[in-house]
């Protein structure tokens, strides 16, 4: 892409109700814009990235034989009355149509999940099986000052499994935790598996966690067994593993795994035949990833003092191609031509590369290349002109070097 037709516009300053560094760089360098306090529009990089992060989760989800689905955001009232949940869950949007119509806004998808595939469960035959979606959702957060870490509107992978019994759901339970490893690793995070209150069936769920200090949430962290405990449930923080004391450490929440037992599937009467011709409730697990709150933790963990710098799995471009005519204009045009062809045959290649074309300093081009995060940058100018090369340099490192245009290309 030529970045002299970008329609958005890097920015000096950080914006002024910004207190989250991913928040400050991702709005400074045009990759989202605050809509309100917690709701973000994704822009032409943004969205690259978003995508990215999602087809990620996408693929892991597949492999774990998970079906993809796409359920809608506007709720009926009766499905949260029949879990309690319009009423106990303080975060749930609620609407008033002018028809005198009440509806909930997807907070989460338990209330529309279970009746939905409940439809299509009849005897064990059926099961087991596993859904997902990616979508938004919508919940009236009291505090949404993390950036894409906290939104009132964000995006969400959620995966429901569906289940005979206990057994056969701890046995996916496992493979899912795997998947989710699979998920951070190929994002490039180091996602902490963290035991947690809150399965409302069995005593624990697991959250993944990515240390850092934007995140919400406190975690103790066993070095030894690589397992960390959630603080809100354990004040003193030992290992369940080994009973070690855990040392503190700020971190956000990128996933977390439920097993729900029957908690959904009783209120709905989510029921199958059994072999013995009796009928019995279905057992759920449910898995969320929080894509939207990835990107920023991303952002966050990968930035340094001059900007983003994404992995290359999730970064809009893998080339940033700089050109730098200078003043000479024989000299300018050669540049230019040269740079031009590069780009043709990189692009051609498959590569996706973002080509600074505009009439700028030099200067503002490597700020704007280090704000912009793109993992590789790719220099051509009168210094590289002479021995056909061009000025390598990763954006993690200081060290720039020449290398030729062939060997580049082959690269
Ligand atoms: P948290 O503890 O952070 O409030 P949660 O435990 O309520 O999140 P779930 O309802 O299980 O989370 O949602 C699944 C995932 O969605 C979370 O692990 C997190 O990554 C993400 N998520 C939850 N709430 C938000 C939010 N307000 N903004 C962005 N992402 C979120
Ligand atoms: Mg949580």
């Amino acid at each position: 892409m030529l970045q002299s037709t970008l329609a958005t516009k890097t920015s000096k300053e950080n914006p002024k109700d910004e207190h989250a560094l991913n928040a400050q760089l991702l709005v400074r360098a045009g990759y989202v814009d605050k809509v309100l306090a917690g709701v973000y529009a994704y822009l032409p990089l943004g969205t690259i990235v978003l995508r990215k992060i999602e087809q990620i989760v996408r693929e892991e989800m597949d492999r774990v034989g998970g079906q993809e689905i796409f359920m809608s955001s506007l709720h009926p009232k009766e499905n949260w009355i029949a879990t309690g949940r319009w009423e106990s869950l303080d975060a749930l949007f609620k609407l008033t149509s002018r028809y005198d119509n009440e509806y909930a806004l997807g907070a989460t998808h338990e209330e529309e999940v279970v009746p939905l595939m409940g439809k299509f469960i009849r005897s064990y035959r059926d099961l087991p099986f596993a859904v997902y979606q990616i979508q938004t959702k919508f919940r009236d957060e009291p505090r949404a000052k993390s950036g894409l870490l906290r939104g009132r509107e964000f995006r969400m992978k959620d995966m429901y499994s569906f289940h005979t019994n206990t057994t056969d759901l701890d046995t996916y339970y496992s493979r899912v935790i795997e998947a989710y490893r699979a998920v951070f690793s190929r994002l490039g995070l180091d996602a902490i598996l963290t035991e947690a209150s809150g399965g409302s069936f069995s005593k624990l769920s697991h959250e993944f966690q990515v240390v850092t200090e934007t995140g919400e949430d406190t975690i103790f962290y066993c070095k030894q067994c690589d397992k960390a405990v959630n603080k809100e449930i354990s004040d003193r923080g030992l290992c369940m593993t080994c009973g070690a004391v855990g040392a503190p450490l700020r971190a956000s929440e990128v996933g977390n795994i439920f097993k729900l037992g029957t908690k959904y599937t009783d209120p709905f009467d989510c029921s199958f035949t059994d072999e013995h011709g009796a009928s019995v409730r279905a057992v759920m697990g449910c898995y969320g990833i929080g894509t939207s709150r990835l990107m920023g933790t991303i952002a966050e963990v990968t930035a340094d003092e001059k900007g983003l710098a994404w992995p290359e799995s999730v970064a809009p471009f893998s080339v940033h191609l700089l050109a730098l005519p200078g003043k000479k204009a024989d000299i300018a045009a050669t540049i230019m031509t040269r740079v031009r062809s590069l780009y043709d045959q990189l692009t051609a290649k498959g590569n996706a590369v973002l080509f600074d074309d505009r009439d700028v300093s030099a200067g503002e081009k490597f700020a704007d290349s280090d704000l912009l995060g793109v993992p590789l940058r790719a220099v051509v100018s009168e210094k590289t002109l002479a021995s056909n090369s061009v000025e390598v340099k990763e954006r993690k490192s200081s060290d720039a070097r020449l290398v030729t245009i062939d060997q580049f290309l082959s690269r």
